[in-house]
């Protein structure tokens, strides 16, 4: 089975992902994993790639999609399938992967999409907050520390991340809207995508993919 795997920032794409990889064995792959590993092994691609990320450059989604399909066919268990992770991120790079993959055993079977309310997620996003001791992550909507800015666990400061701010995650939610759900509608064109209500626990999500898995 191969997946692709759709969500903005706070959709809970990351922890989803992870079970859908240790309950069904597939290979969890993020394109920032093969672009690393492309770069660190001084690949031909990688090399390529390297050129225009220090010209200040995108790297073209041709080289990103010859990346991707490379490290597909490289992995020791290919034929378990896959679960890609932030990819394809635009049509044009969805296209090339179906081009290249049309036919074979690489070709994407089903794409989830985690669908999360605006509000919720900025909820989620600017309410979050870390503890700077244990690590212990509250959101000050819908885990709210016993006291105010203090940790329960172990007392200590909680801390915001740079990034979770409203203008930040307003840039990247546009980003989302403007590149990746133009993929989720070309797939739902298709009839392949799942819609997951991410707005609900985490069990009744995880229990909804489970059975959308199994019945494909
Ligand atoms: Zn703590």
């Amino acid at each position: 089975m191969n997946i692709f795997i759709m969500g903005a920032p706070g959709s809970g794409k990351g922890t989803v992902s992870s079970r859908i990889k240790d309950k069904y064995n597939l290979n969890h792959i993020s394109t920032g994993d093969i672009f690393r590993k492309n770069l660190s092994e001084n690949t031909p691609l990688g090399i390529q790639a390297k050129e225009y990320m220090e010209s200040g450059r995108l790297v073209p989604d041709e080289l990103t999609n010859a990346m991707v399909s490379d490290y597909l066919k490289s992995l020791p268990d290919a034929k378990n399938g896959y679960l890609l992770d932030g990819y394809p991120r635009t049509l044009a790079q969805a296209k090339a992967f179906e081009a290249l993959t049309d036919g074979s055993d690489q070709a994407v079977d089903l794409v989830l999409s985690m669908d999360v309310p605006k509000e919720v997620l900025t909820k989620r996003i600017t309410g979050r907050r870390i503890c700077k001791g244990c690590g212990e992550i509250y959101n000050v909507y819908y885990k709210a520390p016993a006291n105010e800015g203090v940790c329960d666990i172990c007392g200590q400061e909680l801390s915001q991340r740079k990034d979770d701010n409203e203008d930040s995650l307003k840039v990247r939610l546009d980003e989302y809207a403007a590149n990746t759900e133009p993929v989720i509608g070309y797939y739902d064109d298709k009839d392949m995508v799942a819609h997951i209500n991410a707005d609900q626990s985490m069990e009744d999500i995880w229990s909804f993919i489970q059975k959308t898995i199994d019945e494909k």
